[in-house]
């Protein structure tokens, strides 16, 4: 059983969507910030769950204007990672599904918002999880066990409330974001030996 979401559609608001239509297993999504469209990519997940397990097939334009709908397995989907082509435009998505009530899903809505305002900075200037949990271990703990949490450069700073957030006070310049970045990165290969990915795409130069 799949729902089509144009690719338009912020993802917040699906959840009304959700509960009016007793569709279950798709909360995790309503709360990441964007759209549907932009879940493919990245292959944006949490609690979880991440888009690779409820995508069935999508509805693009592929580089040559031409409207396709191509199964989810021939995205080759990764942890936060794709092979959706560059020049490919998402138009909508098909999205399994499994009928749940109003009250069971409302309910995985409400606990996911109240998770990330517990857990993670809020009302600030951040792009989200900076960096990817390399595997067998969680990017955070790393980043706190190194001492890494409290490094700051300019304006930019790790959050206290979550240290894998990167957050800008305002000030922060976007050397002072990859500054930072770096700096983290080798603060942690130097105590822990991991590298640490960046989950966030850099465009433009420092
Ligand atoms: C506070 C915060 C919390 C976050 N939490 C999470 C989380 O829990 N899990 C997670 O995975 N991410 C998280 N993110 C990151 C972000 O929300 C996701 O990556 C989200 O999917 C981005 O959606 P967007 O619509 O803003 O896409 P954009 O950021 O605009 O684009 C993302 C990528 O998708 C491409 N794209 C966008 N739309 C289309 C389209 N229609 N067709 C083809 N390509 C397209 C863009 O070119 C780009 O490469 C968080 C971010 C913030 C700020």
């Amino acid at each position: 059983d799949c729902l089509y979401v144009g690719a338009g559609m912020q993802n917040n608001a699906l959840g009304k969507i959700l509960v009016e239509n007793e569709l279950g297993g798709l909360e995790f999504i309503c709360s990441i910030p964007g759209c549907v469209g932009g879940l493919l990519r990245t292959n944006a997940g949490c609690f979880g769950a991440d888009t690779a397990a409820v995508l069935q097939k999508a509805r693009v334009m592929d580089g040559n204007g031409k409207i396709i709908e191509v199964p989810a397995a021939e995205f080759a989907f990764g942890y936060r990672s794709s092979a959706f082509p560059s020049d490919w435009i998402v138009l909508g998505v098909y999205l399994k599904y499994q009928k749940a009530s109003k009250e069971q899903i409302e309910a995985v809505i409400r606990q996911n918002a109240e998770y990330r305002k517990t857990h993670q900075p809020q009302n600030v200037r951040t792009a989200g999880s900076t960096f990817k949990n390399p595997e067998g271990y969680k990017a955070w703990q790393l980043i706190k066990e190194s001492g890494a949490d409290v490094l700051q450069i300019g304006g930019a700073r790790m959050s206290p409330h979550h240290c894998n957030f990167l957050v800008n006070d305002g000030t922060a310049t976007a050397k002072d974001i990859e500054d930072l970045m770096e700096a983290v990165t080798k603060t942690v290969k130097a105590h822990s030996g991991v590298d640490l990915v960046s989950e966030i795409k850099i465009v433009g130069n420092r």
